[in-house]
């Protein structure tokens, strides 16, 4: 989505652009919990003003010039990409107290390269590691509140027209609570259906990825002669043309002229449909995909209608790319970033979702508990560096000896925990013996330095050895213990009478 037209001043007028972005800024929280963020935005003076956003401390500025060094560097800057700025020239950027702000500091820069309409400084901690921070979780809040602004400023250019102000806005509200693209489409039809009449609704994807091709995303209503995730070549239909212009089309049946296909070439003479209607998801040529409402009748359709609809599928268009960005921040939250497995968080939230499946369906859940045996040693010996190699690699040994409906997670330092799910125990101790296997038998090879490892496993069964997730965690681990003390190097499934180390 091209970020134009943003405007971001005057964020108290936009109470529900404002809510979408501290949704954003509380993504950055829960990913660097330690951190400070201020959203800054350009008013008609070029002067950066601070917004009332949630952040972790009472804050000593109002406002930046937009002369002070890093900002012109920003906006200078042939990318809007996030920079990271160290200690010394941080003073820079504060015209008041820098002592009191010597952490390193990033700025992400909201809008177009070059004429950036505001930024997001985030003050980091002198505990976070400049080293572990990731500038893609940075960037993509940055774009994400980009990318909201302009809904928003949809919404503006309404304000006047109040018929279609409180559509947009009810629409934008059920928009940004749906929590799925067919969530998106059902809400779209329902509400589609005061304006225009139709009998489907489809929702054609056109991914950045492969742009010879669009894809049948979703469809509100009965699936002939179209099928969901299909895809077609953006070339010679209705549909292709509208991706490729970036304007709406209307097809009727009685027409004299016939178009070369709506979907694909030829595709119109079996169709079941009259009358239909495409806009495009963005005005951008080679948009993101558009919205193709069906009817079985022909009937006139109005100008003032065919324009609320734009501005409907407009609405889509961004919030679903407002949707994916989500996904992608979710990720950062939810995955752990040396090992790739998910993290305490994550893992602890899956587990309560699966153990309330089991619970419901009698189904069967088993947990492993893993430790890596003598791992001090390895960091004592060879640094934290090789450390760290060893727990990436073993990782994958994980993930690589289980299957794909099992939850692998780090559960701590070099701890892990796997929940299996729809499957007897004897099965999971048979995976979890293939990991010991695997994890012996490996060479960990790091700049010519081969090292051994060996891992210990415990294994405890729902509801046997435990009704909860603490219960079942706690078994697992006195069973790994238990592991541990027989010389490790081995998996023990948990038998009543068993310790965890704590209690030992
Ligand atoms: P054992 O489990 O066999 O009883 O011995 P151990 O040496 O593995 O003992 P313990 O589990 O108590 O030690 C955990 C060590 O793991 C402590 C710490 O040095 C190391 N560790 C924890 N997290 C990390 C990490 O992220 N990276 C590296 N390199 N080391 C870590
Ligand atoms: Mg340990
Ligand atoms: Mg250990």
């Amino acid at each position: 989505m091209a970020l134009t037209d943003i405007d971001l001043v005057n964020l108290e007028t936009k109470p529900f652009f404002k809510t979408q972005v501290r949704h954003l800024i509380d993504i950055l929280y829960s990913v660097y919990p330690e951190l400070n963020a201020y959203l800054f935005v350009k008013d008609s003076d070029q002067t950066f003003l601070l917004q009332d956003l949630p952040t972790n401390e009472s804050h000593v500025f109002e406002s930046i010039l937009p002369e002070v060094p890093a900002i012109k560097e920003i906006q200078a800057n042939s990318s809007t990409d996030s920079i990271l700025i160290l200690n010394q020239e941080n003073a820079a950027i504060f015209s008041q107290d820098p002592d009191k702000w010597s952490q390193h500091s990033i700025l992400s820069p909201i809008g177009e390269s070059g004429d950036i309409s505001g930024f997001i400084l985030s003050i980091l901690p002198e505990s976070l590691s400049t080293e572990t921070i990731n500038l893609d979780v940075f960037n993509h809040v940055a774009s994400s509140i980009g990318a909201n602004s302009v809904t928003s400023n949809l919404l503006e250019q309404y304000k006047g027209r109040s018929d279609h102000l409180s559509v947009m806005l009810e629409v934008n509200t059920h928009l940004n609570i749906a929590a799925t693209k067919t969530d998106f489409l059902y809400e779209i039809s329902r509400f589609g259906k005061y304006f225009i009449q139709f009998d489907r609704a489809v929702l054609v994807l056109h991914p950045e990825n492969t742009p010879e091709y669009f894809a049948i995303d979703s469809i509100e209503g009965d699936e002939t002669g179209l099928q969901q995730g299909m895809s077609y070549p953006v070339f010679n239909s209705l549909v292709s043309r509208s991706i490729i212009t970036g304007q709406y089309f209307v097809f009727k049946d009685s027409h004299e002229s016939k178009p070369e296909g709506i979907y694909h070439t030829g595709d119109y003479q079996d169709y079941p449909y009259k009358q239909v209607i495409g806009f495009p998801l963005s005005k951008v040529k080679n948009g993101p995909g558009v919205l193709v409402l069906e009817s079985r009748d022909e009937y006139p359709v109005k100008q003032s209608e065919l324009s609320i609809f734009e501005m409907i599928s407009q609405s889509l268009g961004a919030a679903l790319t407002r949707f994916s960005l989500y996904e992608r921040l979710n990720n950062y939250a939810t995955i752990d970033t040396l090992t790739h497995l998910y993290n305490l968080r994550a893992l602890k939230q899956r587990f309560e979702e699966e153990l309330a499946r089991a619970g419901r369906y009698q189904n069967s859940l088993v947990v492993l508990f893993l430790d890596i045996d003598k791992f001090k040693l390895v960091n004592d010996t060879y640094g934290h560096l090789m450390g760290d190699f060893v727990l990436r690699e073993i990782s994958q040994i994980v993930r690589d000896s289980i299957r794909t409906s099992d939850i692998p997670g780090r559960y701590g330092g070099e701890e892990f925990v796997v929940i299996m799910v729809n499957t007897d125990a004897e099965a999971c101790m048979a995976s979890a013996r293939r990991i010991c296997d695997a994890v012996r038998e490996h060479q960990f090879e790091m700049n010519e330095i081969s090292v051994e490892s060996r891992i210990s496993i415990g294994l405890s069964e729902f509801p046997r050895d435990g009704e909860s997730m603490s219960e079942l965690i706690q078994s697992a681990d006195a069973a790994m213990y238990t592991a541990k003390r027989r010389g490790g190097d081995q998996v023990v499934k948990y038998e009543k009478g068993m310790v965890p180390k704590s209690r030992a």
